[in-house]
């Protein structure tokens, strides 16, 4: 039996750009067979409706009442609600998994975390780091930055990206990298789940906590739910924004994405060749 997960969700209690309440989408993803979803509101850097003049426990205990709200509602009608969030830092976003309301009450210095800090930290305290929608273009983003070493994972179906080639140069990416790839729904609208854009995880075994899915993640045990052929290589997709490959400190190392690409093939879906990634003169390199 597979057990089916909602990886990325926003609420209207504490995502600026979110329609619905965490209460709203419990019934619609328990109708479409959803074990389960994880709430991940917009975090302090990121699109928060939450005023940030607030004493950082009011600002949690504000930013928390998505998640709670669904959660009261998931045990009413028997649908698993877990939590998470989403950082933005210039335009590049990161799903974190594994920390709770507890410790971001303890943490002010959550909100002033730079990638280096959020990856090593959510670590050191059991989480994982997975960067989302790595090659969405919008409006509000001016150069696509890439965090090749500080994640765990990358977020390669996001049914929020309007473009499938998003998804597309996402997943080459990951296999590039030989990282684990995770799917999501990026809703902000229950009325989504009218749709056939609802994507997820599949996992063998029912999630007990958090923990359980950032392990999954860590050991790649994901099948991941995304419509048919969404990060299919439909030849070479256009990118209208420059692209920063950071390097693993997070810091940009200058290469162009194509020559990065090179050595994966083309055309065909699958891309055998997974590189290394090796220390050089101090900095590192995909090789
Ligand atoms: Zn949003
Ligand atoms: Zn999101």
């Amino acid at each position: 039996m597979k057990y089916l997960y909602e990886t990325h969700l926003h609420t209207t209690q504490a995502s600026a750009c979110a329609i619905s309440r965490g209460s709203e989408y419990i019934r619609a993803y328990k109708a479409l067979g959803y074990t389960g979803i994880i709430v991940t509101d917009h975090f302090y850097n990121g699109n928060s409706c939450i005023r940030r003049n607030l004493p950082w426990r009011e600002w949690v205990a504000c930013f928390c009442k998505g998640y709670e709200d669904a959660k009261a509602e998931g045990d009413r009608l028997g649908l698993d609600v877990f939590f998470g969030w989403e950082e933005t830092f210039d335009g590049d976003d990161y799903l974190v998994y594994g920390l709770d309301k507890d410790w971001l009450l303890e943490h002010p210095e959550a909100a002033y975390w730079t990638r280096e800090e959020q990856y090593r930290i959510v670590k050191e305290n059991g989480g994982c780091v997975v960067q989302a929608h790595p090659f969405r273009q919008q409006y509000y983003i001016n150069v696509i930055r890439l965090s090749t070493g500080l994640v765990d994972a990358v977020e390669i179906a996001n049914a929020g990206n309007e473009e499938q080639s998003y998804d597309a140069l996402a997943k080459r990416y990951a296999e590039r990298l030989g990282l684990p790839a995770t799917a999501g729904s990026d809703i902000h609208d229950a009325d989504q789940t009218r749709t056939a854009m609802m994507f997820g995880v599949y996992l063998d075994a029912r999630m007990s906590s958090i923990q359980d899915y950032v392990q999954a993640v860590k050991q790649n045990r994901l099948e991941l739910k995304m419509t048919p052929g969404r990060c299919d290589w439909r030849g070479k997709p256009v990118l209208r924004l420059p692209v920063d490959i950071m390097d693993r400190d997070g810091r940009g190392a200058g290469r162009d994405i194509w020559k990065f690409f090179k050595g994966t093939s083309g055309n065909s879906p699958e891309f055998p060749e997974v590189p290394l990634i090796r220390r050089k003169r101090g900095r590192s390199e995909i090789s």
